[in-house]
């Protein structure tokens, strides 16, 4: 039994380790761990409280996969419930014919079971913070107009700040039976334009789990996870014969290749089926957790760096 997850998920990974313990599976560890990233509101990446949208709309991205039977569920723009990522296990759960539901049919779906909504999901002091930031990037230095109709394309490329809006958080967990899980939540991009959907919520970009070869669960630019498919191409590397370390470099080294204006940073946790674990970063260095069975607390491990030269073109 062991559980690795990116080092915000400090707050979540005991509950998910006694989960395991207590004769849970691993995508119950996996929910439960996420699940107290979401529900605490100093973490600005991950359900209630994260940084919003270019229209101050918080809208969050999840997605769980079951290594077993490779089935898997997501929400992507989901708007009034802070744990995405158990609207996203039941989206899998229910026997639903889609992986995938997004916006207004999430939330009808989140309804529609009863999940847990809450009508206030912003702090004030994070709503001061977007305010703030729209001020200083609007070219007027006033806050801009946002009614339906007023262009924001300018606005989202001022306001989209690469250094300061990564955050997500990656959970994988292998249980007592030697399955595998792995989950991934976020509230995206801060002051992303509405409807963007990052790479937490799709399945083989930002998260992928196979008991016979191991699992990836990534944080940083999701545009670039989707584009490379990185989840997926680490655990079809492992496929292929390749050691983690090498399976996990190649992912990144893949990232090197994009072509584009927007090349920013990529970090990747990863599992193999043995329980072997690594966690990779493209420049920002940085550590992820770990803890199994007979360990009273989690460790830090140290990610190892593959740099992926930055380019951010700001007009
Ligand atoms: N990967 C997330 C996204 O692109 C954000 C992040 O991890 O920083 O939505």
């Amino acid at each position: 039994m062991i559980i690795v997850a990116s080092s915000n998920g400090a707050i979540g990974i005991e509950r998910a380790l006694q989960t395991l313990k207590a004769g849970g599976s691993a995508l119950d560890a996996v929910e439960v761990g996420i699940r107290a990233v979401e529900a605490n509101p100093a973490e600005r990446s991950v359900g209630y409280n994260g940084y919003p949208n270019i229209l101050g709309e918080l809208e969050l991205d999840a997605s769980i996969m079951d290594g077993h039977s490779l089935n898997s569920g997501a929400v992507a723009l989901l708007r009034g419930f802070p744990y995405a990522i158990s609207v996203a296990r039941q989206v899998m759960d229910r026997n639903l014919p889609h992986v995938l539901l997004a916006g207004s049919g999430a939330e009808r779906f989140a309804r529609e079971i009863g999940a847990e909504a809450r009508d206030e999901m912003l702090t004030d002091e994070i709503r001061e913070v977007w305010r703030r930031r729209l001020v200083t990037s609007s070219a007027t230095g006033e806050f801009p107009r946002l009614s339906d109709d007023s262009p924001l394309l300018g606005l989202v490329k001022l306001a989209t700040d690469p250094e300061r809006v990564q955050g997500t958080v990656n959970f994988i967990a292998m249980d007592r039976a030697g399955d595998i899980a792995s989950g991934v939540s976020t509230s995206g991009w801060a002051w992303k334009y509405p409807g963007r959907i990052g790479d937490s919520p799709i399945i083989g970009a930002g998260n992928y789990a196979d008991n016979r070869y191991g699992a990836c669960a990534c944080t940083g630019m999701g545009e670039m996870a989707i584009r490379a498919g990185t989840a997926r191409s680490l655990v079809l590397y492992l496929q292929m014969g390749m050691p983690l370390p090498e399976a996990a470099r190649q992912a990144m080294l893949d990232l090197r290749d994009l072509r584009g204006d927007f090349i920013g940073g990529m970090n990747l946790i990863a599992l193999d089926s043995e329980g072997g674990h690594i966690g990779l970063s493209s420049g920002a260095g940085g550590s992820y957790i770990v803890q199994h069975a007979d360990m009273r607390t989690h460790e830090e491990v140290e990610r190892e760096v593959v740099t992926i030269p930055a380019r951010w073109a700001q007009e």
